[in-house]
Parts: structure tokens; sequence; C-alpha cells
């Protein structure tokens, strides 16, 4: 009833990209080039600090299970990515600090945020990968999910990854409606049948509520499901009180970036390592897998 899938990238969360971006970017790094490479400095020395952060949803163990893919990573190919982290000198950012990044606080860099959508229970093979390297990482939780079986985290093992200090756990709604005409976009446009926009503001202020009674502090950051949202919503999370909501519009983020449309990139396991590397530099999303049919 509640099979949290795949979030899309929706036209919708498309239309929300600020397309004029990447294109003035580019443009500006294409005019300064001449003059650093005039003054002998380099580009990278003078990039404005960014920041990707790289979404992941179930870790496979074992040979068997769903394929690797959007939302499947092999614990292996997990841990190969957090070592080249490491080894490229990453820190990595709570969401705490991705707010205040995106305010103006300067982080050491290069740094990078590592995030566990949906709350499998299979993100766990993750944690001692993340304690080999001191990692921090959050995880957005599905709290009418939360020890509904096997597959997705109870509330003891929620409250003890809450608890570390380099873990914290946020909303990710109530029930993640994702299929096509029934998200929380179609619930407020009165398109679902028996939703309204009342029971839209309830995935995300019941969630809010239950998290914060169930770990005992605010939780102020929200995750929409399937990334789908549009400026009715987002203006409802501000009201319930969320003063930080993710995406899953690939990018990456700078100073001064809006923490009500943060950019994300979901990791496909099927990808490689140069693939990983290239999403480090441009946030952009790359499919990897075959696509099912
Ligand atoms: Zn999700």
């Amino acid at each position: 009833m509640m099979t949290p899938l795949p979030p899309r990238r929706s036209l919708k969360s498309e239309t929300m990209m600020p397309t004029s971006a990447r294109p003035r970017r580019l443009l500006r790094t294409a005019l300064l080039a001449p003059l650093l490479a005039l003054a002998g400095a380099s580009a990278a020395a003078d990039a404005p600090p960014s920041l990707p952060i790289l979404v992941y949803h179930q870790i496979r163990v074992a040979p068997g299970g769903p394929p690797d893919g959007m939302t499947v990573v092999s614990v292996k190919r997990f841990s190969d990515e957090m070592r080249w982290l490491h080894q490229a000198g990453y820190r990595t950012l709570s969401m705490d600090e991705v707010a205040r990044f995106l305010k103006g606080e300067k982080f050491p860099q290069p740094a990078v945020a590592i995030q566990f959508d949906d709350g499998w229970s299979s993100a766990l093979a993750a944690e001692p990968v993340l304690d080999h390297y001191g990692f921090q990482a959050t995880f957005w939780i599905i709290v009418g999910s939360v020890g509904t079986g096997a597959l997705f985290l109870d509330w003891a093992q929620v409250r003890r990854l809450d608890r570390s200090s380099r873990f914290k756990v946020y909303s990710h709604t109530m029930t993640h409606p994702y299929e096509a005409g029934k998200t929380l976009v179609d619930w407020v446009d009165g398109k679902t049948a028996g939703k309204t926009a009342a029971d839209a503001r309830l995935e995300l202020t019941e969630s809010k509520r239950v998290l914060e009674e169930k770990l005992g502090r605010p939780v102020q950051y929200l995750d929409w499901p399937a990334g789908v949202f549009d400026d009715a919503l987002v203006a409802m999370a501000k009201e319930a009180g969320y003063t930080a909501l993710v995406t899953t519009v690939d990018g990456m983020n700078f100073p001064g970036g809006d923490s009500l449309r943060i950019h994300r990139t979901v990791i496909d396991g099927a990808c490689g390592e140069k693939d990983f590397r290239a999403i480090l530099k441009d946030g952009r999303y790359r499919a990897c897998a075959a696509p099912a049919n």
C-alpha cells in the first residue's frame, strides 16, 4: 500500500529549475578563463564554493534483489564511492550545515552532502562505511512506513540513527504519494479523488509532529515525495514550519541558493567512477541502468 518508489524527476519539478543559472555560469567561466590563465591562477581556487548533494535509496548487500539502478546501489559500489570522496578530501555536511552553506557560511571545500531517501532498512548497510570515514549523512523518513515491515526502518532504528552525532533524520511526509495523478501536487489541485489540499497539508504537519515527538527535537526540513512539488506546496511547507526543502532537481548548490528549493542528485547505482566524479563536478544526474521495459 505504501510502497515508496523511485523518486522520478517529474515534469513539474523540472519546470522549477532556474534555466538561466547554468548558461550564465558557463558564460562567466568562459569569460574569466583567459584572465585566470594570464594571472596564472587556477580556476579551481577562484571558483565559488559549491555543494553537490548525493541521494541514495536502497543498498544491496546480496547478489540477488533488485538490480542496481536509480534507487539501488550495491554496498560494494557505495563503499567505492565513499572511498573516492575520502581520497579527494571531501568534507560531508549535515542538513543544518547545508542550510548554513546556502546562507553564505564558509565550509572547507570540497564539500558534499550524503542523503538517503525513504527510510529503507537496507540503508543501514551504509552505516559501517560512513562510520569508517567519519562521514555525516541525512535520512529522510516516510513516517507512516516506519516499523511496517522488514523493508523499512523501525522506530528503534530511526531513533538510534538520529542520536548519532553524524546522522540525522527528517521528514519525507507520512505516506509518500508518488503515482502519476496522485501526487501531493494533484491533491492540492483537486485532481485526485478523495484527496484535498487539507490532506496534503496534513502530510507535512503530521509527519513533522510525529517525528518531533519520537525524536524529541525540532524537525525543520522536508523532502518532497518523488521530487514532486510546486509553489503552492512550498508555501504550505513554509507555513507548516519547515525552513529548508529538498528536491530531486539536479544541479549544484551555491551560497545564496534557495533553501526552499535545494538541488540534489540521485546517484544511479549502475554508474561507475567516471560518472560519479563528473556528478561531483557539475551535480548533473546521470542515468546508467538500462531502462526497464
Ligand atoms: Zn522518496
